[in-house]
């Protein structure tokens, strides 16, 4: 072993305070023998360390090794210093003089060593629903301002009683500068309060909560990022009764359950997805549901999957450890309205819903819903990016000259801020269509500036010139403003993400998009790099009778083809006979004048379209309901090559069109001759990865251009991606897909700041 002896300084960037990190250092450094301090500053965690070389080395590989679970490294940057000689290793005052801009930590699940603490009976936090460390803990839903102390958390309004106190100040104690220390004596307070609001004062509140859950009503309960609504998973008229009252007549509902083994009881649970449902984020992940499970019929809808969340706050735990059965937890909001975060809101919004409320007086002060996941083959699919993702920061692969907000798409909206080479995007707020939303908009933006500390100098918005997102950005106070196509923005995001600056060959498949033509895209392989795109090719125009109704009712894209077919049926005559006639006389009108028939690209009407053709689904209940079949139906069975894209045509512009009618014919004869309605659900995915994959391979042949980006909201749909990523790779093509952003208009913020800042850097 080396005995030079050496002194360095260290400055360690990313997710470094609030998360445990300084005890963390202070421990690691005693371990290897090392002298020195450490201390917070505004934009870093600063160490000075001195030892010998060989413990220095190990040092600062342990320090990226073993960090917090909460802790992330984005930096270490190391210079040799002078010696001086300390005395032991301390931790050091925080230096706050530089400029201000830290990361600010997301909400973690409750970590195993509180988990052990809230049931172990000698333990003083004994069964106490507001356990936390620095380990773990509510994080983003509580604070104000930054820097993170406790006077800028909503844990201001309790003050640390002497024991909590003495932990808080001890560097030797895990709940060293833990700022939501709290425990019985002085923290925050459950209550459980009937459907008038009154307190119901017999005993326990959880044990109240839990014996009305036990007896089939329905609770509302106050959690981390808001409120949940929670019944019996295994009360087949409790849940029916939820999913009534709250109007969500189709969308599967989340289960909360205790452990990873309670979560096989439910679905088949992969490792990766067993990992995924105990990492620190919790997000709800989506599995593959068992023939026979306990829970009620009513929890999932023929899908063949359940979303599985496993408890993440000891209030949960509590809870499920007083029920003993799986609970549903759905977000606490009627339909398509917002999450309820206080007690008022929750009881203006959810008394039609809920017959009583568990509530606690700790204030929520950002409102983050659940994540909800799917692992793929490749990297897991983020479908909703809330609690245990937001506010981590992405980074911009090329930095913004100015400091930019990106208001965001229209659904599913989130907004993301942009600093230097930095960007923060917020959780999920929701379909920019109501007065609400629009208010939660504000007041996450507010929130957001005053976090991170950025005012906006550039507002980018969506190509759309009525979407509400661009009335928004007109109306802020910025120097420019900047517009981004929407599938341009899909394929950025995906690219950045990925760090990649270079061209990519982008394919965009989702809903609807606004294209540079007027016309509703959705279906798109651009030639692309983060500032400019070409439209290298896309899905033959559908007239789309109704526009956006006609998301929402698949039969109508059949209609749509029917017409470019020249009248040739392609939906059963069972199908046509389910569907109310002055429906399709409107339809059939609209089509023969082209009155409200927008003309669109759109991959998620074809998918629409295949299952109606199927039978699958004529109507769906909520978004992506019939690609979600069609998915779910097809399996894993191998699909047959029909055709798709092959003969793919200029449009007089450049651009190649893929046309989807041969297919579509093909899939209705075969439906019509009864073949096997699974096996053709797998022939139309293959075939549509397919003839994706020769096209893209084409276009990357001749622009010399060898990554592909795949983004966009069907690529959701798990069968797709694999398959359609595989015949890329064979084609020795790279694929970029998605990895801690959506596919879906999630990450759209994201890809407009990407699109912004390199085009501002670019000067174009
Ligand atoms: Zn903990
Ligand atoms: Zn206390
Ligand atoms: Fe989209």
């Amino acid at each position: 072993m080396s005995t030079t002896f050496s002194s360095l300084r260290l400055h360690v960037s990313g997710i470094v305070q609030g998360v445990g990190f300084r005890p963390f250092v202070h421990r690691l450094a005693q371990r290897h023998g090392l002298s020195g301090w450490i201390r917070n500053t505004s934009a870093d965690v600063e160490i000075a360390a001195e030892g010998n070389a060989e413990a220095l080395h190990s040092f600062i590989a342990d320090l990226r090794a073993h960090a917090p679970p909460i802790a992330r490294i984005d930096r270490i940057t190391a210079e040799a210093a002078s010696l001086s000689g300390f005395d032991g290793f301390a931790i050091a005052d925080s230096d706050t003089t530089g400029a201000l801009r830290q990361l600010v930590a997301p909400d973690v699940g409750i970590c195993a060593a509180c988990e052990r603490e809230l049931f172990d009976p000698a333990n003083r936090r004994y069964l106490y629903p507001f356990i936390t460390c620095t380990d773990c803990g509510p994080r983003y839903s509580v604070i104000d301002a930054m820097p993170y102390d406790r006077e800028r958390t909503s844990m201001r309004a309790f003050t640390q009683c002497e024991q909590c106190a003495r932990e808080y100040h001890d560097p030797a104690d895990r709940r060293y500068h833990s700022e939501t220390n709290s425990c019985a004596a002085c923290g925050p307070t459950l209550r459980c309060l009937d459907a008038r609001g009154t307190a119901m004062t017999s005993g326990d509140p959880i044990a109240t909560a839990v014996k009305l859950i036990q007896a089939g009503q329905v609770v509302a309960i106050r959690g981390i990022g808001g409120f949940h609504l929670a019944v019996d998973a295994t009360n087949e008229s409790a849940v029916s009764r939820l999913r009534g009252r709250k109007r969500r007549d189709g969308k599967p509902l989340a289960v909360m359950v205790r452990t990873v083994e309670d979560a096989r009881l439910l679905a088949s649970v992969s490792e990766d997805e067993a990992r995924w449902l105990a990492a620190p984020e919790r997000p709800i992940v989506i599995l593959r549901e068992h023939e026979t499970t306990r829970v009620a019929p009513s929890v999932s809808v023929g899908l063949g999957t359940i979303g599985v969340i496993l408890a993440y706050s000891p209030l949960h735990l509590l809870l499920l450890e007083a029920a003993r059965r799986p609970l549903v937890m759905t977000s606490g909001n009627p339909s398509g309205e917002r999450l309820a975060s206080t007690l008022s809101e929750a009881m203006s919004s959810l008394c039609d819903i809920a017959d009583a409320y568990l509530t606690h007086d700790r204030e929520i002060v950002a409102r983050v819903d659940d994540s909800v996941l799917r692992v793929g083959s490749a990297a897991p699919i983020i479908m909703r990016r809330g609690r245990g993702f937001a506010p981590v920061p992405v980074a911009l692969p090329i930095a913004t000259p100015l400091p930019l907000i990106a208001v965001g798409p229209h659904l599913k909206n989130t907004l993301t801020l942009a600093i230097d080479d930095t960007a923060f995007m917020s959780p999920h707020i929701g379909d920019l269509e109501t007065i609400e939303t629009e208010e939660s908009w504000h007041v996450v933006h507010q929130s957001m500036k005053r976090l991170f500390d950025v005012t906006p100098r550039v507002a980018v918005h969506d190509l759309h010139p009525a979407y509400l997102s661009t009335r928004i950005a007109a109306r802020l106070p910025v120097e420019r403003i900047l517009s981004v196509q929407h599938h341009h923005a899909h394929v950025a995001a995906v690219a950045a993400e990925n760090g990649i600056t270079a061209p990519v060959i982008g394919v965009a498949f989702d809903g609807t998009g606004y294209g540079e033509d007027g016309h509703i895209w959705g279906a798109e392989i651009l030639v692309a790099d983060l500032a400019t795109f070409r439209r290298a090719a896309h899905l033959r125009y559908l007239p789309l009778a109704g526009g956006d109704r006609a998301a929402r009712s698949p039969w109508r894209s059949v209609f749509g083809y029917e017409q470019l077919a020249g009248g040739t049926r392609l939906l059963s005559d069972e199908s046509v006979e389910s569907i109310p006639r002055d429906a399709i006389e409107l339809v059939r009108r609209q089509l023969a004048s082209a009155l409200y028939t927008p003309l669109a690209s759109s991959m998620g009407r074809l998918f629409d379209a295949a299952a109606a053709i199927l039978g699958v689904c004529l109507e769906s209940r909520f978004e992506g309901e019939a690609a979600m079949r069609l998915e779910s139906l097809a399996g894993t069975r191998p699909g047959r090559v029909r055709g798709f894209a092959t003969e793919a045509e200029a449009d007089g512009r450049g651009s190649l069109v893929m046309d989807p009618l041969p297919l579509l014919v093909a899939l209705a004869d075969a439906a019509r001759h009864g073949e096997d309605r699974a096996q053709l659900a797998a022939d139309f995915h293959s075939s549509i990865a397919d003839g994706t994959a020769r096209l893209a391979a084409t276009i990357a042949e001749r622009e010399a251009i060898r990554r592909v980006v795949l983004s966009g909201g069907v690529f959701q749909n798990a069968r797709l991606v694999t398959e359609l990523a595989g015949r890329l790779e064979r084609s020795s093509l790279e694929v970029l897909l998605p990895r801690r952003l959506p596919a879906n208009d999630g990450a759209i913020s994201y890809g407009q700041a990407v699109v912004a800042a390199a085009r501002l850097d670019a000067g174009v």
